[in-house]
């Protein structure tokens, strides 16, 4: 659905991907992600026609568990041809909650952006008491439309809280107060339709649009495997003989493992598999080299990115040059 722009007046594309932000009712469940048509989500903003024009399509109707690599790419396409669009001023895209994470590092990495994308969601569906997806929409409109915003790239309001691509992490499975900054705290605060920055954008630009020239059509295959206590290396064989490009390691720590999975993965390691080292923690770094040997290992560590925003990365770097140069210098 669409309408043409109107006058003087910003213009913001709303994209909407489904999620509990459009979630109603439905029988056999509590609530179903994606069942309010997108024009509807507006609808509970009072009065936002009067300072903005927002151009409403649809663009899935999932709960951002069934996100897939289609729907990144065709989502990232749109966002292309949409910041090419010189009469667009911003775009906002509706998301489940669970993997807006992911889905807004991979915008992150793969567009090239001069004008802000800004994704939200709910904790609460629509039909809720105090549902927060109509705030939420409103400062994500409020946030694409400022011209503060315009070099932000791609980022997250949820609770009125404005996180970056790279930290964002949801922390909670049902708290409004659902996500975090990893290590760095939250870029920006809305305050009654300001936005107040806490930080320079430094951390939130690495990697901004590294990837904005690659095709968005067949990503390769990485796996995380989930580091726990007592692990059974069967697990380990099982996934390696799945042939996966690379793997990124949740591992306990600081990235570690136990010595009999190591083993596994440096084999694969020295037959040629990328092995990312990351922490299955909620904050904090893996460094090269902390109790691991990673130089020897043929392993690369992590950082501060989380194991679904490591795969993220190691899938787009993959596609380009995964020489152990390029790759050392990317973690
Ligand atoms: N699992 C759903 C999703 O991510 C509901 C969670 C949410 O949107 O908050 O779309």
């Amino acid at each position: 659905m669409s309408s043409t722009n109107k006058g003087p007046l910003p213009h913001i594309v709303l994209l909407s991907c489904g999620g509990t932000i459009a979630a109603l009712p439905s029988h056999g469940v509590d609530y179903k992600a994606g069942l309010l048509p997108p024009d509807r989500l507006l609808d509970a903003v009072p009065d936002i026609g009067s300072s903005v024009h927002v151009t409403v399509e649809r663009h899935a109707d999932v709960g951002s568990q069934d996100v897939d690599l289609e729907i990144w790419n065709s989502l990232a396409a749109r966002v292309r041809r949409l910041n090419a669009d010189p009469s667009v001023d911003g775009i906002v895209v509706t998301h489940g909650t669970d993997t807006l994470e992911e889905t807004a590092f991979f915008l992150h990495l793969v567009t090239q952006l001069d004008k802000p994308v800004v994704l939200t969601g709910a904790m609460r569906p629509a039909h809720a008491l105090s549902a927060d997806g109509p705030a939420n929409l409103q400062a994500a409109i409020c946030l694409a439309k400022s011209p503060s915003a315009k070099a932000i790239g791609v980022a997250v309001v949820m609770n009125d809280v404005v996180y970056d691509a790279v930290e964002l992490q949801k922390i909670s499975a049902n708290a409004l107060e659902a996500f975090s900054s990893r290590n760095h705290g939250p870029l920006a605060r809305m305050l009654g339709g300001n936005i107040a920055f806490n930080y320079t954008p430094s951390i939130a630009d690495r990697w901004k649009g590294s990837f904005a020239d690659l095709t968005l059509d067949a990503w390769p295959k990485v796996p995380i495997l989930y580091i726990h206590a007592g692990m059974d290396t069967d697990w380990v064989d099982a996934l390696l003989a799945t042939d996966p490009d690379g793997i990124v390691v949740a591992g306990v720590g600081s990235g570690n493992a136990p010595s009999a999975v190591w083993r596994r993965l440096e084999a694969a390691a020295a037959r040629g598999l990328l092995v990312v080292r990351s922490s299955r923690c909620a904050t904090g770094f893996v460094d090269g080299g902390v109790e691991v040997d990673d130089e020897a290992y043929g392993f690369f560590a992590a950082g501060g990115l989380s194991p679904q925003k490591a795969r993220i990365l190691l899938m787009c770097a993959l596609r380009r040059d995964n020489s152990p140069e390029s790759l050392r210098a990317l973690f």
